[in-house]
């Protein structure tokens, strides 16, 4: 291909969803519905298309996003198969720095839940226009108005019902079109499509004024049509719906259920409607090396840029999945970056792949708006902004998030330790949410990840996939340490020179103040220094090298050496001694300054606290109660919905090892419960 493919006719869109809610499940229909696969995969039968990793399988979810692509109606969708479960939101945000849009699915019978609020955040932090669709609806209790209604009400978002599910027909009413779609053939193929009976028009009527006057908020033409009743164009009632999806005013909301083949494909003509083609989307903001800031274009004109956001091993090799915003990529190209702290960095890509699923094809050039697959790269990473060497630019760091559950492992032979740390190299090199730490006392090797479904997965990956034999420990949670009182120091690192190995001699001063942040704030770093000599200025590449210092030493606090929580510290001062003041100087300053400090700041460990939402029939609620009052939980609210009682409450995680298999005995196996974490706090009770 010599030419760029056509972009007005992509969509990068992912698929959210709290655990459970259908995920899979759709992704599968729309694969189907789109000849990708000629079979649906269900996710019961450990099938499906999408989860093609063994342990995925055998669990029942998704754990690595793949992409893949499904062409509709001349279109390309690319489909990035986002995981739901709370222990990977890590990949869903990464997920969602590389999408124009999504699809968010919801639980007909359970509207919004804390997972779908996770989700939201995150879409609301990169701006991305959402389409939900509300599946389920065949299941008994499923209520499309209330979830519509829990959408505004734990979400604040402008719901407007775009099709009305009829799950006893086996239909949708469409409210743009006026028409009833019925689902027909073997596995809903077949869309049969007619006239909407009066009857029914008027038990739907008002979700579709509902559609009119949220379009005619952004389109004045259409406002006066609207209030002086005259029926718009059906064109011009999409382009204004459009209009307000891109700008987030609005979310249009498509109503069926995967499972029983309903409602999918107008969900699919949806997505081409209403969501943002590359070029539709507004420019990334990226940061010079130089100074000063650029606007990206996706597809402008301009130097090379492009995002890596994951990396997996494939057959052994190292493969980055990038996203080009920029210009083109071509096998053996040099690609420059900045890498985390603050050096620069060139590689070449050896080739290109095209990735659908667990395929990979090779390609001769990538374009903007493309994701693909790059091998070759030996040390970029995730969040790095792959650029031309000429031109080097940084956009958004992508956040990684704290583990908060460790175990340790060790090799179950000492013969198999030189196995045991390739191996553990290798997935902690593709999962940044793990990490590998050695106790200097005691030699032991914890493993900290995200819960403990997660480290279970990683555990059975690494016997399975790897052959490694394994010991491990019991699940512990990870703590952190917080000051109580504001501090300040000033540190001037110079270490002394060693002529007879040549090294030089290397300089640096750093002053700075820390202060305690309140409970759940996090860490906040402020590099804005009065700098002397006067007239002097850091380059970007010394502020970043600032910046690391300050940030390593915020991994281990003075009580503990748990990494620090709820801090801000701002680097008020430097003093550049020419030369001397090299990148490594100014990072070591930084750290050492910070450690002082610490120590006059007095210090506390903090736990994670959990946020909880257990949900159990009314009968078993005493019992559960009683035992979340044991485990010092602190209940916010309860709602009944039919025979069963949602319970939103605030556990600290010491308390909430094993509680999957506490609450399975206590409810017979028919209570549920899922966590998100809510900050770091001081333990009471
Ligand atoms: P994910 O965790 O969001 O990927 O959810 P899955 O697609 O794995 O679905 C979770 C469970 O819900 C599976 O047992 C599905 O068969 C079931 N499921 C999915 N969609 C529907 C639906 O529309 N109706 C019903 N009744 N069950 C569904
Ligand atoms: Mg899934």
């Amino acid at each position: 291909m010599t030419k760029p493919p056509d972009f007005s006719h992509i969509r990068n869109i992912g698929i959210a969803a709290h655990v459970d809610a259908g995920k899979t499940t759709l992704t599968e229909r729309i694969l189907f519905y789109t000849g990708v696969s000629h079979k649906i995969g269900e996710v019961h039968d450990g099938a499906a298309h999408m989860d093609y990793l063994a342990e995925e399988q055998e669990h029942g979810i998704t754990i690595t996003s793949a992409v893949t692509k499904a062409p509709w109606r001349d279109h390309l969708l690319q489909v990035v198969d986002t995981p739901g479960h709370v222990d990977f939101t890590i990949e869903v945000e990464r997920s969602m720095r590389v999408l124009d849009g999504c699809i968010i699915v919801l639980d007909g019978v359970r509207g919004v839940e804390p997972q779908t609020e996770t989700v939201w955040r995150q879409r609301t932090r990169f701006n991305l226009p959402a389409l939900f669709f509300i599946n389920k609806m065949d299941r008994p209790g499923a209520d499309f108005a209330r979830a519509l209604s829990s959408m505004r009400k734990r979400l604040g978002a402008e719901a407007v019902a775009v099709t009305v599910p009829l799950p006893e027909q086996q239909a949708v009413v469409h409210l743009i079109d006026k028409t009833i779609l019925q689902f027909r053939g073997e596995q809903g193929e077949v869309v049969a499509s007619a006239p909407c009976p009066e009857s029914l028009w008027n038990e739907v009527r008002s979700y579709r004024e509902n559609l009119l006057l949220a379009a005619a908020e952004v389109d004045e033409a259409l406002a006066e049509q609207v209030l002086g009743e005259e029926e718009p164009e059906t064109d011009t009632l999409w382009r204004a719906l459009r209009r307000a999806t891109l700008n987030g005013r609005v979310f249009p909301c498509f109503g069926g259920s995967a499972l029983r083949n309903q409602g999918v494909q107008p969900l699919l003509d949806g997505i081409l409607r209403l969501l943002p083609a590359p070029l539709d989307r507004p420019p990334a903001m990226a940061q010079r090396a130089g100074g000063g800031l650029e606007e990206v274009h996706i597809g402008g004109d301009g130097p090379l840029v492009a995002l890596a956001f994951k990396v997996q091993m494939w057959e052994g090799r190292r493969h980055v999945f990038t996203r080009v915003y920029r210009s083109s990529l071509r096998p053996g190209q040099t690609l420059a970056f900045l890498a985390a702290d603050g050096r620069e960095v060139r590689e070449h890509t050896t080739r290109l792949f095209d990735v659908d699923a667990g395929k990979k094809t090779p390609m001769d050039i990538a374009w903007p708006g493309q994701i693909v697959l790059l091998a070759g790269l030996r040390s970029a990473t995730t969040g790095d902004t792959l650029c031309d060497p000429k031109h080097l630019l940084l956009l958004e760091r992508i956040e990684t998030r704290q583990p908060v559950i460790s175990l340790a492992v060790e090799p179950a032979s000492s013969s198999d330790e030189e196995k045991f740390l390739e191996v553990i190299g290798k997935v902690l090199e593709e999962d940044p949410t793990l990490q590998l730490h050695e106790d200097p006392e005691t030699g032991q090797r914890l493993l900290r990840g995200m819960g403990e479904l997660h480290l279970q997965i990683v555990l059975e990956r690494l016997q399975r996939e790897f052959n490694l034999r394994l010991r491990s420990g019991k699940p512990a949670v990870a703590l952190r340490e917080t000051i109580l009182r504001p501090a300040a120091a000033d540190f001037l690192f110079h270490p002394p020179a060693v002529p007879e190995h040549k090294v030089p001699a290397i300089r640096a001063r750093v002053l700075v103040q820390i202060a305690p942040r309140p409970r759940g704030a996090g860490l906040e770093v402020g590099i804005k220094p009065v700098i002397k000599p006067e007239g002097a200025k850091l380059s970007l590449e010394q502020t970043t090298a600032l910046e690391q210092g300050v940030r390593f030493a915020l991994t281990s606090g003075p009580l503990e050496g748990a990494p620090l929580e709820d801090v801000a510290v701002e680097l008020t001062g430097v003093e550049l001694f020419g030369a001397a003041s090299t990148p490594n100087a100014l990072s070591a300053a930084a750290s050492r300054a910070v450690h002082k400090a610490l120590e006059d700041a007095g210090a506390a460990m903090l736990h994670p606290v959990m946020k909880v939402e257990v949900v159990v029939p009314e009968t078993n609620l005493g019992a559960v109660l009683g035992d979340l009052q044991s485990r010092h939980a602190l209940i916010r609210s309860s709602e009944t919905w039919g025979d069963s009682v949602t319970l939103d409450c605030e556990v600290a995680l010491d308390h909430l090892l094993g509680y999957t298999t506490d609450l399975r005995s206590l409810t017979q196996g028919r209570g549920q419960f899922s966590m998100i974490f809510s900050r770091f706090d001081t333990l009471s009770g």
